[in-house]
């Protein structure tokens, strides 16, 4: 099947730009797997992986959140935040990850309780792409 085009993006930069054969992205109600030609979708995304095959290659990147758009042959991902697998900081997000859990068991009325468990889910998402890329491989 022919490819189709797709561009990954926040605010801030680029992060891909290519033809590609499959998007795996995780939709609000569970992953979505895109072909070429696929109908014409406006959808949100939550945090989770996205994952781009071309020619039986694959990327990997992990997405805080944000909104897929289909038109034409082409889709678009808008995200809040992301990372490609190999650019994330693992201890960094852990670290994220354990400040937002605090913030979530502390029972403080000045927290945002839903700021705090998307942070959470945010950190969660980053090291969970990162590890799977960092398994070693079976030989
Ligand atoms: P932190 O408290 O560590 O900043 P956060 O979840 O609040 O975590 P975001 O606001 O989602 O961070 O992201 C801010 C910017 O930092 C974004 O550009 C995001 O891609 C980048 N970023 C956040 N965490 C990591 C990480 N662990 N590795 C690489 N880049 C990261």
């Amino acid at each position: 099947m022919s490819p189709f085009r797709l561009e990954v993006v926040t605010a801030e930069e680029e992060l891909f730009a290519g033809d590609v054969d499959i998007l795996i992205a995780p939709g609000r109600e569970g992953q979505l797997a895109i072909l070429p030609h696929h109908a014409p979708l406006l959808t949100q995304l939550g945090p989770g992986l996205l994952e781009i095959r071309t020619g039986g290659e694959a990327e990997e990147l992990a997405v805080s959140g944000g909104f897929l758009e289909i038109l034409g042959n082409r889709a678009v991902v808008l995200a809040d935040a992301a990372e490609r697998a190999e650019d994330i900081d693992i201890d960094r997000a852990e670290a994220a990850m354990k400040r937002a859990q605090e913030r979530v068991a502390s029972h403080d009325s000045d927290v945002d309780l839903e700021r705090a468990l998307a942070q959470v889910a945010r950190a969660r998402t980053r090291v969970a792409v990162a590890r799977k890329r960092r398994r070693p491989e079976r030989v």
